[in-house]
């Protein structure tokens, strides 16, 4: 057991006497520090604005009879009001920042405050994409640094840096396969995909117009290597596999996977989001891989979530670099590094194409998540080759950790494959039967946690995905798996309690499907009772 910290508690040991939730109710509706808060428009004042602007006042209106007749109706706060209100409301929420974040797939890492650094630097954080090339050829730099860094990490020929996130990434990937095949006046329509795959890569293939078609994994929760074989023939454009998998396992036969989809005229698709548990280690090029997205936001601790910037460069091999998209960056014979633009340029993606360019496309208007490349090279260099080893080691250290310690009381549905890769996962087999794996990741938030990655992947039961990533200490792995192994004990005996949980949260359970399904975006005034102004007549609050 770890040392007790300066407060006498030690990590590990449940806190007593400590639920500074009970209580008498407070009249504001307030606890302490933890603030109640209303929506904006009940608060705000369609009179109030932070600035004071005079009323225009000349100037010919040339909006040809398009001027809005009525006020917007948006509700204005002063500057400190909104402070507060946005403020209170961050308080409400989970953060990285703020605890362990056991979101599987997602790779919630800590976000060193060097990346934050170096972004920020004017140089970097005040450059506009329309600026002239002369003036920022540091950035083009760093841009270039970074690419030679993942063609370096991978394996691989060439990267196309500008997707904006994995999904982007795998979009590109793909279309790469498909201006690859075209060009050779092949029209193959089948993409094959785990089962286990993240829901983004058969909407990707879709969406690129393929038809998509299961492959079966074996008793190990690997691809099912004859399955795969005997389904390959000419109307199979590739796979896409995840490696390691979402089921927290190394697919041990990519190699052989990629000899055989190529030998039958396909190309293979990697979902790298899991780049973290090998990077340093493995080389996606080595096996075959023909593209491969990278979450930078994941494994090179770009912050994410809530829809945050994200970045996924795809690395592409010799025979797909040539397809990738514009613009790419490249160091000409006068050293200097240059944006390519047009498609007649005749060196390829980071220099290492000789031949002429077969570009699909472009995916975006510019060059990509500009902040998250100085991010991650920041990350990167930081790190430096051995370090990033260490951060693929560690992760699946921590991962393995929680796995062993809690696969006693949680069923470990891939327990026998082996030690995992970066993330655990975790069934329901065993709770008493009224009880679910909502319920107990409603009780972990309850411990002070967000929750895991839950019905994910769909190839489990009940499925909790855990992936502590590299930078939890072992104090923090220690308190996490005391809370996982109490909720989870709770499950199993039926505790009633769960299934109302959370009990603890600014809110209580709320109903989430409907709330995706039927949302409710624009607000309404409620009606205020018969003879009383509505909330706008009184001029707001
Ligand atoms: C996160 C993730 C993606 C999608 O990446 P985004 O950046 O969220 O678009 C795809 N596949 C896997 C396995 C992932 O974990």
């Amino acid at each position: 057991m770890n040392a007790p910290n300066a407060s006498g508690w030690k990590p590990g040991t449940p806190v007593q006497d400590h639920n500074a939730m009970a209580g008498p109710d407070t009249v504001t509706g307030n606890r302490a520090l933890m603030l109640e808060e209303p929506l904006i428009f009940e608060i705000g004042n369609t009179e109030t604005t932070g600035v004071d602007l005079p009323e225009p006042t000349g100037g010919a209106n040339r909006l040809g009879g398009l001027e809005r007749s009525e006020k917007i109706g948006i509700p204005g706060l002063s500057e400190p009001e909104t402070v507060r209100h946005y403020t209170r409301l961050s308080r409400q929420n989970y953060a990285i920042d703020l605890g362990l974040f056991p979101l599987g797939s997602c790779t919630m890492k800590h976000n060193p405050r060097l990346n934050e650094k170096v972004a920020r630097m004017p140089g970097f954080a005040d450059v506009h994409p329309l600026q002239p090339v002369d003036t920022v050829r540091g950035a083009l730099e760093v841009m270039n640094e970074l690419a030679h860094w993942l063609i370096d990490l991978t394996g691989m020929h060439g990267v196309a840096m500008s997707p904006k996130a994995g999904a982007h990434g795998e979009l590109c990937g793909i279309l790469c396969i498909r201006a690859a095949l075209e060009a050779r006046g092949d029209a193959r329509e089948v993409i094959l995909v785990p089962e286990s795959a993240h829901g983004t890569n058969p909407a990707t293939a879709a969406f690129a117009g393929y038809k998509i078609e299961d492959i079966p994994a074996n008793s190990d929760g690997r691809v099912d290597l004859d399955a795969l074989k005997s389904r390959l023939g000419p109307d199979v454009a590739g796979v896409m596999i995840t490696n390691p998998s979402t089921l927290g396992l190394f697919e041990r036969d990519l190699k052989e996977i990629s000899d055989a989809v190529h030998e039958a005229g396909g190309f293979v698709y990697c979902d790298g989001a899991n780049f973290n548990a090998i990077v340093g280690k493995v080389r996606p090029g080595d096996l075959g891989v023909d593209a491969m997205h990278i979450n930078l936001h994941k494994t090179f601790s770009t912050p994410h979530g809530g829809g945050g910037p994200g970045s996924g460069p795809v690395v592409l091999s010799e025979a797909l670099s040539p397809f990738g998209p514009l613009p790419y960056t490249a160091r000409t014979k006068d050293g200097v590094v240059h944006l390519i633009e047009e498609e007649d340029a005749d060196a390829f993606s980071e220099e290492h194409f000789g031949g002429k360019m077969q570009s699909f496309g472009r995916m975006t208007a510019f060059h990509g998540q500009m902040g998250m490349f100085t991010r991650a090279l920041s990350y990167i260099l930081s790190h430096g080759a051995d370090g990033l080893r260490q951060v693929a080691e560690d992760a699946v250290l921590n991962a393995n950790y929680i796995l062993r310690s809690l696969d006693d009381v949680l069923d470990a549905p891939f327990g026998h494959s082996g030690p995992c890769m970066h993330e655990a996962l975790f069934s329901d087999k065993g709770f008493a039967e009224d009880i679910s794996t909502l319920d107990l990741a409603k009780a972990l938030i309850d411990e002070g946690y967000h929750p895991m990655t839950m019905y994910f992947p769909l190839v489990v039961h009940g499925a909790m995905l855990v992936e502590p990533t590299e930078t939890e200490s072992k104090a923090a792995l220690d308190q996490f798996i005391m809370a996982l192994r109490s909720v989870a004990e709770r499950a199993k005996a039926g505790d009633e309690t769960l299934k109302t949980a959370p009990h603890y949260a600014p809110r209580r359970r709320l109903d989430e499907t409907l709330a995706a399904r039927k949302p409710i975006l624009a607000w309404e005034e409620p009606n205020p009772p018969a003879g009383e102004p509505t909330m706008s007549e009184q001029g707001g609050r």
